[in-house]
């Protein structure tokens, strides 16, 4: 192995501003659980059958009590990631051939899902550039038309931050009666958010995104109603799930989760300042000359740019937007996508205020270098 493809990463000590990385860096607790449980099966030692029932370590409660608390739904499991609970809610509750109304701004993975379960897909379209909005109350004329199984929202998505209104939405699916499933994978275990509240059905979440947690996990907090389908057990083995294959995080990452969990619980009472932090972050770099896109003010830390200034140098030196990644690295600030600098997308959330004032004179730095 060469020292770049070694078993190492460079940037432990960056300043990480990737959205798909600030709310999965472990907390040390974790770090923790994860050396203690780093062995294979680890979880399962006092397992009688049943992986959300082990009480050492402390499963049963946390997925019984603890989650359907935090999701402010009445049942919760484990799964592999977001992908996986909308994946499990689509296989169970349709069939091939059935359709699902999901907005426009919907992550690849909910297609992907959907794809798998032999759905048709329709797509409620945003209102494009600058804002990308999506109307929930469009959602209505095409349940109308197409008499969906199911919906789905992404709360925010992932490409623009974009908290749209759910629960509107969630009256909307009460009127049509219509099965509504939450995609929460970027708001779940960074901001305030209540299943029951919003009026859906279905809240999904992502542990290595939003939860302090290593990857693969995830979690899935449904109402009663729909435990005996989405958690229906084996014929032959009464004590297995049969979407999740009899059992699902059977080692160390489902360690990480509960270890972080404490922490995760508090900090999304301090959602308030973080948003504060990203709209200040993000009137900071309008003044560079970037434009944000996507809600504004913007309520979410996932913030999309538009920097032509960036581009246009880009176009005039040999290494092209590489610089912009070559220049940021320099400063040990971790983020934007290598190669990327007519648009690029960064997260505030892990950073502090004094970092990302770091980062903005940075840019007006680079700016200044080459403009
Ligand atoms: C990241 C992301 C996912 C996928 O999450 P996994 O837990 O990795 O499956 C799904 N939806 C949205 C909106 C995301 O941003």
């Amino acid at each position: 192995m060469t020292k770049e493809t070694a078993l190492k990463r460079t940037h432990h000590d960056f300043i990480n501003l990737m959205p798909l990385q600030t709310g999965g860096i472990l907390t040390d607790a974790a770090k923790e659980a994860l050396v203690e449980f780093g062995d294979g099966y680890s979880v399962c030692d006092f397992c009688q059958g049943v992986l959300c029932q082990i009480t050492n370590p402390p499963i049963a409660d946390f997925v019984s009590k603890s989650l359907p608390e935090f999701l402010g739904c009445d049942v919760a499991t484990i799964t592999y990631g977001a992908r996986d609970a909308k994946f499990m809610v689509m296989h169970s509750l349709m069939k091939p051939g059935d359709s699902i109304v999901v907005d426009g701004n919907r992550h690849y993975s909910t297609i992907v899902a959907a794809e798998r379960a032999g759905l048709n897909v329709i797509e409620v379209p945003n209102s494009g550039p600058p804002e990308f909005w999506i109307d929930v109350n469009k959602y209505i004329p095409l349940i109308e038309q197409h008499k969906p199984e199911a919906m789905l929202l992404t709360y925010p998505d992932g490409n623009y931050g974009n908290l749209p209104d759910a629960k509107r939405l969630g009256e909307i699916a009460k009127e049509y009666d219509t099965p509504y499933i939450l995609n929460g994978a970027y708001s779940v275990g960074r901001l305030p958010v209540n299943m029951d509240e919003l009026g859906a059905d279905f809240i999904v979440g992502s542990g290595h995104k939003s939860m302090a947690s290593a990857a693969p996990s995830g979690v899935l907090g449904m109402r009663k109603k729909w435990e005996n389908i989405v958690l229906r057990k084996s014929a032959k083995y009464p004590k297995k799930d049969i979407e999740l294959i009899g059992c699902t995080l059977r080692g160390t990452v489902m360690a990480t989760l509960i270890a972080s969990f404490p922490y995760v619980k508090e900090r999304v009472n301090h959602w308030d300042e973080q948003v504060q932090k990203a709209q200040w972050f993000s009137s900071e770099l309008e003044k560079l000359g970037f434009q944000q896109m996507g809600e504004k003010p913007h309520r979410h830390d996932l913030i999309y740019f538009e920097s032509p200034s960036l581009y246009d140098i880009s176009k005039h030196i040999r290494e092209r937007g590489y610089f912009l990644y070559r220049e940021l690295k320099g400063r040990k600030i971790w983020g934007p996508q290598p190669g990327l600098t007519k648009h690029f997308k960064i997260s505030t959330f892990a950073a502090s205020r004094d970092e990302l004032a770091f980062v903005i004179d940075s840019f007006k730095d680079i700016i200044n270098k080459y403009g």
